[in-house]
């Protein structure tokens, strides 16, 4: 794309963004009275890095990634959210994505008051880049695209969504919550080809921090900047921060329980497979099984009397009569296969 300004929002476009105390002076080890903080109760009484760089450098270093094309939120939706109000005019402009995916696209856009359309899937559940581009319109700002898709657990053609980032005159987002589960290339190694590929991570999956609420947007440093002026001052607490600074110091927890899940879902997709009761599995590149019952409601409900919950996607179009089951630790994998051989008895 030429020019990513030329899309944003004119406000955005023309904003002057509030400039806090620790903007200002970025130094360490001062006699900080700039900010009206409380001099006691070290160091919950600092304000946190706006920006967060040594959060970021660990993460640029971690992906390969530059600080400037980094953007961390409050979870990826944060980012999602900020898309939305950086380049979407409310009550005019729109956004277009596929069906069925995520469902905090379709909020944040209703939020906004921005246009949401939605491309149905095919029967593999894959785009049909075509028609989904044929809902673009002059006023389409933002595509959003989740690979692996969720629900439908599988990785979207890489091929298929480079076309739409050539072809669109937009931003296209690319969200990989599941990517690490997936063997699958992440599309960061794209980013400095195609300025309007937007990537969204997050440490809620994988690495195990969804409590912490961390997200990382990946993308041309004019958008991660435009990102960064309009976000509250101080979107990532301290907490947060220093906990995930701890836990990036040591890579092999993620990648042993990344294996320990895989290893669970191959385990899980055979027993199922031979389940009175279960129609299909679904090949899953995710952490979760897509997995479509004779009588799903039954199904759903048996196991939350058993207090074993699992997502019920039943009346998602093309997951008709499916469950969302997420693969969790050996001892409650054998619970769900004990609760639901039970349940045939
Ligand atoms: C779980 C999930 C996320 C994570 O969102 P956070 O706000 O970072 O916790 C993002 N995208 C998809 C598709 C997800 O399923």
């Amino acid at each position: 794309m030429e020019d990513i300004n030329s899309l944003l929002r004119e406000n955005i476009r023309n904003l002057v963004p509030y400039s806090s105390a620790r903007d200002e002076y970025k130094g360490e080890e001062a006699i900080f009275l700039d900010a009206n903080e409380n001099p006691y109760n070290s160091p919950f009484n600092r304000y946190p890095d706006p920006l967060q760089m040594k959060l970021k450098k660990r993460i640029a270093s971690i992906k390969g990634v530059p600080v400037e094309r980094i953007f961390l939120g409050n979870g990826s939706d944060e980012a999602i959210d900020l898309l939305f109000r950086a380049f979407c005019e409310p009550g005019r402009d729109n956004a277009v994505s596929i069906k069925p995916t995520y469902g905090m696209y379709k909020v944040c856009a209703d939020i906004n008051h921005v246009g949401y359309r939605e491309s149905l899937l095919t029967e593999d559940f894959q785009v049909n880049t075509r028609h989904l581009l044929s809902l673009a319109d002059q006023q389409s700002k933002l595509v959003f695209i989740c690979t692996p898709n969720n629900p439908t657990s599988n990785i979207l053609s890489l091929e298929d969504i480079l076309y739409l980032v050539e072809n669109f005159d937009g931003l296209v987002i690319v969200d990989e919550a599941y990517m690490d589960f997936s063997g699958g290339p992440s599309m960061i190694g794209n980013l400095q080809q195609y300025n309007n590929l937007v990537i969204l991570q997050t440490f809620s999956k994988a690495w195990g921090m969804a409590g912490i609420r961390l997200g990382m947007a990946f993308a041309d440093p004019m958008v991660i900047k435009t990102m960064n002026r309009i976000k509250y001052p101080y979107n990532v607490n301290i907490l947060t921060q220093r906990t995930a600074l701890d836990n990036l110091q040591d890579l092999t927890y993620r990648d042993f329980w990344v294996n320990q899940i895989l290893e669970q879902r191959s385990y899980l997709q055979q027993q199922l497979e031979n389940m009175p009761g279960v129609k299909k599995i679904f090949h899953s590149d995710a952490n979760f099984l897509m997995v479509r019952f004779d009588d799903p409601r039954r199904v759903f409900q048996y196991l939350m009397d058993q207090k074993i919950i699992v997502r019920d996607r039943s009346k998602v179009p093309l997951c008709e009569g499916c469950l969302r089951i997420t693969v969790g630790t050996p001892a409650e994998n054998a619970a769900l296969l004990g609760a639901l051989k039970q349940m045939s008895k």
